[in-house]
């Protein structure tokens, strides 16, 4: 048997408390110390115990009175109290005035007080307690009816897709297995196939669940019964999901232009909506690859082109690589390294404007070959000869 304590402390609050008050203390307690909500917490348990006592002592007239005259109630205190004037000190040969809590069990629906020391409950189950105190607050839990599925639109899928430089700027037409889900054949979303009301199996009837995040517990309205504590039997097929899981092929069409962090948009092919409401979106989240040879700004494209001397010393009309083929570039007489020449609108399409398209800039880098043959060496000698002008102190450098 447990130590006793006064009821009224038990459940913190003063001996003239109006019934209101004892059912609100009550519910505050019986919430924070529930079984469930403290599994495997003895002290939470015997707790819980403890200020269901207190409440159903408390919260019946008759026991109240019984208990305010001699301490302590039994069902033999009641009775020796109808049968005796008052302060006779009946509760002495009254028995235990116990409370026996072995017709309760915590995880089954059994209910009901079996013992011999007087009804725990009084007659009414701890399942029936538990109905009239939980579901989300409502005081009508007990005949409240458990919610209707509403319709809701299928959530929006991201799902990520590598694309090479080329398949960026080109754009692609390919076919992604989505995991997505559609609305119930079976129930049409609805999440249950009608029925009489069930305990709802998620939060056993409490219309709350226990969440933990790190060392933090704390308690959430179960979403599966929106607190009601109850529910319709949910539908065999989608398990009361409204939604079964659908593996789907899906045809994508990638636009070109497309960068790295674009989303492009599938409509209709995200989660399944119940109850006829639209499928959510899929967004394809684009990932570019690097080239080998291009630089990609937004939506221009930056290269750089090897020059010969006699090119960059003489002009010349060169070949360049563009993302969509060769394109012709003109080098000027004296074209110095690192100078750069625009070839407009060779670079990459306009997502937004799909008649637009953006630049390549082309930056040229004069090289100069390995100088093996004697004749070679000769020509440059007679070119020092005649370019005697020392680019140092041009620049000031010397
Ligand atoms: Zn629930
Ligand atoms: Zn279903």
């Amino acid at each position: 048997m447990m130590a006793k304590e006064d009821y009224y402390q038990t459940l913190g609050v003063k001996r003239d408390a109006k019934p209101e008050e004892i059912k609100k203390a009550y519910r505050r307690l019986a919430r924070k110390f529930h079984p469930d909500v403290n599994p495997g917490d003895k002290s939470a348990e015997e707790r819980f115990k403890l200020i269901t006592e207190a409440h159903d002592v408390l919260s019946d007239e008759k026991k109240r009175k019984v208990y305010d005259r001699f301490g302590q109630y039994s069902d033999n205190l009641a009775d020796a109290a109808n049968q005796q004037p008052y302060g006779r000190g009946a509760g002495r040969t009254a028995g235990a005035g116990g409370f026996d809590f072995s017709g309760f069990e915590w995880n089954t629906a059994t209910g009901g007080a079996t013992g011999t020391t007087g009804g725990a409950a009084g007659g009414s189950s701890f399942r029936d307690i538990f109905s009239d105190l939980f579901g989300g607050g409502n005081n009508n839990a007990r005949t409240a009816e458990p919610p209707r599925a509403q319709p809701q639109r299928g959530a929006d899928i991201e799902m990520p897709l590598a694309l090479t430089f080329q398949e960026a700027v080109t754009g692609l037409t390919t076919n992604l297995s989505v995991n997505r889900s559609e609305q119930c054949a079976r129930c049409n979303g609805a999440g249950d196939t009608g029925g009489a009301p069930i305990t709802c199996p998620t939060c056993k009837g409490v219309g709350q669940v226990n969440r933990a995040s790190g060392r933090l517990k704390f308690a959430q309205e179960c979403e599966d019964c929106q607190g009601t504590g109850k529910r319709r039997p949910p539908c065999p097929v989608c398990h009361g999901k409204g939604v079964t899981p659908k593996i789907e092929s899906v045809k994508v069409r990638i636009p070109p232009g497309v960068d790295t962090g674009s989303r492009v948009r599938v409509p209709g092919k995200g989660m399944g909506g119940r109850l006829g409401a639209p499928a959510g979106d899929l967004f394809i989240i684009t990932n570019v690859g690097r080239h080998e040879h291009f630089t990609r700004k937004g939506d221009n494209i930056y290269v750089t082109i090897p020059l010969t001397v006699p090119e960059a010393a003489l002009g010349a009309k060169i070949e360049v690589p563009t993302v969509e083929g060769k394109a012709q570039l003109r080098i000027p007489p004296g074209t110095q390294s690192g100078q750069k020449f625009r070839l407009r609108e060779r670079g990459v399409p306009s997502l937004r404007n799909p008649s637009a398209r953006g630049d390549q800039f082309v930056e040229v880098q004069i090289t100069f070959p390995k100088v093996i043959s004697e004749e070679t060496k000769e020509l440059l000698k007679q070119y020092a000869q005649l370019n005697a002008e020392n680019p140092r102190v041009v620049m000031g450098l010397e």
